[in-house]
C-alpha cells in the first residue's frame, strides 16, 4: 500500500507518541516511612498449612462426626445402666424424645468440640416455666446447656433457653415461637484436672442460638445441678454427650460435632 506523502508527518508523530508511552521514565523509589519496621515478609507464616475442610451449605462439614442425620438413632443409647438402644423415636427426619423414657447419650466420647444441633419445642403449648418445652444438652453428660420453650414463657433467667443451667443467663433471648426449628452452635472446651483431681482449667462455653450469640466464652463454675451449687469433680478427658428427657416431646435433627484440637494455653 502506498501512503499519500501528506500523511507521513502524522504517522511519524504517532509512532513517537507510542514509543514514549511504552517507555515510562523510571520512578523514584519513595522513602520508607517506617524504616524501623522489618519487611512485611518477616511476619508472614506459611506452615503448618490448615487442613482443608469442605463446608457445603446446609450439611455437616467434611470433618464432622454426624450424630443424627434423620436416618436412625444408631449413634445414641440410653443413659440407663443397661446401655440399651436409645428409647426415643424417629419421626420423619427428626428424633423425638419419648417422655419418661429417659435421657440418651452418644456411644462416642468427646473432649473439646464444636456442636451443631437443631431442636423444636412442641407447637401445641402445654405447661409453663420449666415445664414447657424442656430438654437440654449435657456436655460430657454433666454440664447442661438448657433447652426450653422461652418464647413468652418467663422463668428464672439462668434456666431459660440458652442458659448454662443455674450458672449463666443467655446474653439475649433469641427464641423462636413454639413448633419452629431452632439451632444451637456451641464451642465446648472441656475442663482439665490435675493429678490431685482439682480443676486446673475450668470448662468454657460459647453458644449461638439461632445464629445469635447468647454465651461468650462463659467460664463454668462446675456441674449444673437443679438443687445446690455447681462444683467440679474430676472425670475423664472424653465423655459422651447426652440429651435430656424432661417429660416433653422435643424433636431434634441435624446433630453433628467437630472434635477440636485447640492451641495449648
Ligand atoms: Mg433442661
Amino acid at each position: 500500500m502506498k501512503l499519500h506523502p501528506a500523511l507521513a508527518p502524522f504517522l511519524f508523530s504517532a509512532a513517537v507518541a507510542v514509543a514514549t508511552a511504552a517507555t515510562p521514565a523510571p520512578k523514584k523509589k519513595a522513602a520508607d516511612p517506617t524504616p524501623e519496621l522489618p519487611p512485611a515478609s518477616a511476619t508472614a507464616v506459611y506452615e503448618p498449612v490448615p487442613v482443608v475442610v469442605s463446608a457445603p451449605p446446609s450439611a455437616a462439614p467434611s470433618d464432622a462426626v454426624v450424630l443424627f442425620d434423620g436416618k436412625n438413632l444408631d449413634a445414641w443409647i440410653t443413659t440407663k445402666p443397661d446401655g440399651g438402644p436409645a428409647p426415643w423415636k424417629l419421626e420423619g427426619d427428626a428424633m423425638v424424645c419419648v417422655p419418661k423414657s429417659g435421657n440418651i447419650r452418644t456411644r462416642q466420647a468427646f473432649g473439646d468440640i464444636q456442636l451443631h444441633l437443631e431442636f423444636r419445642t412442641p407447637a401445641v403449648v402445654s405447661g409453663e416455666g420449666q415445664g414447657r418445652g424442656n430438654s437440654g444438652v449435657f456436655f460430657m453428660g454433666i454440664y447442661e446447656l438448657q433447652i426450653l420453650d422461652s418464647y413468652n414463657n418467663p422463668t428464672y433467667v439462668n434456666g431459660q433457653a440458652g442458659s448454662i443451667y443455674k450458672q449463666y443467663a443467655p446474653l439475649v433471648n433469641a427464641s423462636r415461637p413454639p413448633g419452629e426449628w431452632q439451632s444451637y452452635d456451641v464451642v465446648w472446651v472441656a475442663p482439665r484436672f490435675g493429678p490431685d483431681g482439682k480443676v486446673t482449667r475450668p470448662a468454657r462455653m460459647t453458644v449461638f442460638h439461632n445464629g445469635v450469640l447468647v454465651q461468650h466464652d462463659a467460664v463454668l463454675k462446675g456441674n449444673t445441678p437443679n438443687r445446690g451449687y455447681p462444683a467440679y469433680k474430676a472425670h475423664a478427658d472424653r465423655l459422651p454427650l447426652s440429651l435430656q428427657d424432661h417429660n416433653n416431646t422435643i424433636a431434634f435433627r441435624n446433630i453433628w460435632v467437630r472434635e477440636l484440637k485447640l492451641p495449648a494455653e
